[in-house]
């Protein structure tokens, strides 16, 4: 059966694992053609041959979202290659957490340059597209952390959620005429996420927290949802968390 996914072209930053692999494998086995990025290329390799074993069509180019050149090189390789570009899902991101008195200004750097430049490098490689063609859609990765404060030790990482939320709708707000643009706010979900926390006690309480974790695609299917709507409906915000998460 045809749906609104089929052949659309859609870019994934942090197609690597966790979220942005099930997502694109998702996409995938309903008929998008999908254009990963990430740095591990061995993973980008396989997830590749594994969408095209099942039949389906995926390409990957080598991105660090904190470098804007690349970006526009992965965004621009989906334009050159398939003529078009449907949907940009601006998903990378890191979640190292500490108390602020840990002072991890490094760290601090990390999230916002992944986290939050990240996602406005995706948005000015794919707006000139979507304007050109007067369509187009943004789904940004924000988190539960995006809509209450991640506590204890995430609030940098909070800080740069609520960011990535206010861009969205502040995008909307400007381009919403003929661009879609979605923020998707996951609870935990489970993927490598978690392992980015060096802080002893923090990983502890992430480690706890996680127990609950939901499957990544949970989250691919509610992306799938933004995505499947005709072009006049525009679904703005989604939280999907764990049934049994506060
Ligand atoms: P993973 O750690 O499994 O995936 C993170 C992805 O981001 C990887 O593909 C990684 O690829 C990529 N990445 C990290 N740094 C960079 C970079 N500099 N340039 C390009 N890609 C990068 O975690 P998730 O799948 O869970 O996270 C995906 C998104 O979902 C994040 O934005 C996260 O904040 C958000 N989220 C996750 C939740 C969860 O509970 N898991 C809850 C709420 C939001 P590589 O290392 O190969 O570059």
């Amino acid at each position: 059966m045809e749906n609104n996914i089929k052949d659309k072209v859609i870019v994934i930053t942090g197609a690597s694992s966790g979220l942005g692999e099930a997502t694109a494998k998702y996409l995938a086995a309903k008929g998008a053609i999908v254009v990963l990025g990430a740095r591990r290329e061995s993973k980008l390799k396989s997830i590749v041959a594994e969408i095209s074993i099942l039949g389906g069509t995926a390409i990957y180019e080598l991105t660090d979202v904190t470098n804007k050149a690349e970006v526009k090189r992965l965004v621009d390789k989906a334009v050159s290659t398939y003529g078009r570009l449907d949907v940009m899902i601006n998903n990378a991101g890191i979640m190292p957490i500490a108390p602020m008195s840990e002072t991890r200004t490094d760290e601090w750097d990390s999230i916002i340059d992944i986290n939050i430049k990240g996602v406005l490098y995706g948005i000015a490689a794919a707006l000139p597209f979507f304007e050109k063609q007067q369509s187009g859609h943004f789904i940004n990765m924000g988190s539960v952390a995006g809509v209450k404060v991640f506590s204890p030790g995430g609030t940098v990482y909070s800080g740069a959620k609520f960011a990535v939320r206010a861009i969205s709708e502040g995008l909307r707000q400007e381009v919403g005429k003929s661009i879609r643009t979605t923020t998707i706010e996951p609870g935990s979900v489970d993927s490598e996420l978690k392992l980015g926390t060096s802080h002893s006690e923090s990983a502890k309480y992430v480690n706890e927290f996680y127990k609950q974790a939901i499957p990544a695609e949970s989250v691919a299917r509610a992306i799938a949802f933004a995505i499947e709507q005709p072009a006049d409906v525009d679904i703005n915000e989604i939280v999907v968390r764990p049934t049994m998460q506060d």
